[in-house]
């Protein structure tokens, strides 16, 4: 059986996950697919020989980060005309999606890979990409295990939560959180009625409050390690309503159960080729201005213009968007230094801890018996999903690890790791699980360019104490990222709006 860890400590150029080759081939076949008038033209990307001699460059704005955010603000910048410089640490883009070839010319994704309704931005890109979709596996009965005992339901209708054990408790929370989340503006949920008493309390706080049954407590607990990566004490009640009135759009009210749900929620669909694509093709049609190899150490702001150095040299712009978490962001060097409050916050923001993990298998043996392949439980893997090519082989399982099980899963060697990974897939799936010919875990956690995932999370205190430095500009430095958006923070359609909203301040400053 085959074993591949993409998390283990890396140097610093070497990146955590399959590179993703720009090939000759795919170049052509890209040029067909990229024909609509206002797509930029396809140019190759510059691949940076890492003992060469360094680069820089000008460009009207400098982008930092290679990730959704970042190309897609590039891609705006220069559809509008402009010219753009993206700078990626690693030596591939996409940041947190990366594929991984699983042979025959089919992919599973482990970072992030899902999209659904509402998630318009991202949906209409790929489609100029020429990115199809496909739905996720939803047939069958989806498995909970909760302390010893076992039960199904059906994803996406809550009246089945009712009869497995704290399914009750889950449709309250629902039901609490979409209410509390109705309060919240999306832009600045510091701003909301209760802004100061929801910050100034955990979503532990109030879990305990409002639920009393031990498995519906943990329900939460499994929820909360599962979207955030963070155990519900660590995080701000205040930060989780915010999510949850974000995962909407501007017509249609955000909520917990289209978060956690896959038909007609955030898991109902995948990307053709898998989601690392649509930053593939971003990136080969913005060409040599893609620099990878080239982290970037310092910006400097200074006679009207900022120069970013990096370690491919220097490169000077009219502005610059920085594109990544906000944890990250702060580890740049900025001079002159930023407001308090930006540093600041960039302190208090921290990623979540959690790793997703993929068994691969001759078939989708689970669709035998009438499943899913969705589980969700307190085992040390949360949450389960059929990740299986649309063709139906190899059939993909899966899962993620989140909060505390992440930090401690993490602590393990790779037998170890692999050994409680597929314990926990056999817990919801029968032995079968128990030996895949693939193994492969995404640890993003340990990876040195995120640090964490799949999410930054507010802890109490920071939304309204901090909130307004998240996305403010500070003189020609914008932020992208996520993290930094109004709808779908968390998601790779938050990175799309995040980097489109990025390079209409920008565009808006050379005008
Ligand atoms: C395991 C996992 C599962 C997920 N599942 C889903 C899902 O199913 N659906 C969904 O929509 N979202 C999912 N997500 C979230 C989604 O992947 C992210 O929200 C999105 O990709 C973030 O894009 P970004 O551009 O904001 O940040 P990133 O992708 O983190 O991009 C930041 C970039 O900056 C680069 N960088 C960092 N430091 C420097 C530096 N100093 N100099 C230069 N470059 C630097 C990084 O290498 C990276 O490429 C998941 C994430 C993970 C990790």
């Amino acid at each position: 059986m085959a074993v591949k860890h993409l998390g283990d400590p890396q140097p610093e150029d070497a990146g955590t996950a399959p590179h993703a080759g720009i090939s000759r081939r795919r170049f052509v076949l890209g040029s067909a697919a990229g024909a609509a008038a206002l797509v930029p033209p396809l140019r190759p990307v510059r691949r940076c020989d890492l003992d060469a001699a360094p680069v820089g460059g000008t460009a009207d704005v400098i982008v930092v980060g290679a990730g959704l955010a970042g190309l897609s603000a590039a891609y705006e910048i220069e559809r509008a005309g402009r010219s753009a410089i993206v700078l990626e640490a690693r030596n591939r883009v996409g940041g947190r999606t990366v594929n991984h070839d699983l042979g025959d010319g089919k992919v599973t994704e482990v970072g992030g890979t899902f999209v659904g309704p509402t998630q318009d931005r991202l949906m209409a890109l790929a489609t100029e990409l020429g990115i199809g979709t496909f739905k996720s596996w939803d047939i069958g009965e989806s498995v909970s295990f909760l302390r010893g005992v076992r039960g199904t339901y059906t994803s996406g209708d809550p009246v089945t939560f009712l009869s497995v054990p704290g399914g009750q408790d889950l449709v309250k929370a629902i039901g609490l959180l979409d209410g509390m989340a109705k309060k919240v503006p999306t832009s600045s949920p510091w701003t909301a009625p209760d802004a100061e008493d929801w910050d100034s309390q955990t979503f532990n706080t109030w879990k305990l409050a409002n639920f009393a049954g031990a498995e519906g407590r943990l329900a939460l607990d499994v929820i909360s390690e599962q979207v955030w990566g963070a155990e519900p004490r660590d995080m701000s009640l205040l930060y989780a309503a915010w999510y949850v009135a974000q995962a909407g759009n501007e017509d249609t009210p955000g909520s917990l159960l289209r978060l956690i749900t896959t038909t007609d929620g955030a898991q109902d669909s995948r990307f053709l080729g898998g989601s690392q694509r649509i930053s593939i093709e971003m990136a080969r049609r913005l060409g040599g201005s893609v620099v990878l190899g080239a982290p970037a150490r310092r910006i400097a702001q200074e006679h009207g213009r900022v120069s970013v150095d990096t370690d491919r040299g220097r490169f000077v712009g009219r502005h610059v968007i920085v594109a990544m978490p906000p944890a990250m962001a702060g580890l740049l060097r900025y001079e002159p230094a930023l407001p308090a409050l930006r540093m600041q916050l960039t302190q208090r923001f921290p990623s979540g801890s959690y790793a997703k993990v993929e068994a691969v298998y001759d078939r989708p043996f689970w669709r035998d018996a009438g499943l899913t392949g969705q589980a969700f439980g307190d085992q040390v893997v949360g949450a389960t999903f059929d990740q299986t090519p649309p063709d139906g082989s190899p059939g993909v399982l899966i899962g993620f690890i989140g909060g505390q099980h992440a930090r401690a899963w993490d602590t393990l060697d790779l037998a170890g790791r692999r050994q409680a990974t597929l314990d926990a897939f056999a817990a919801y799936f029968g032995d079968e699980a128990a030996d895949p010919r693939e193994y492969i875990e995404g640890r993003w956690t340990n990876d040195l360019w995120s640090r964490g995932d799949p999410v930054g999370f507010a802890p109490p205190g920071v939304l309204t104490g901090f909130g307004t430095a998240l996305r403010a500009p500070i003189g020609r430095i914008h932020w992208a990222g996520t993290e930094t958006a109004e709808y779908w923070i968390g998601y790779m359609e938050g990175a799309v709006r995040s980097g489109q909203r990025a390079a209409a301040e920008v565009l808006g400053e050379l005008s």
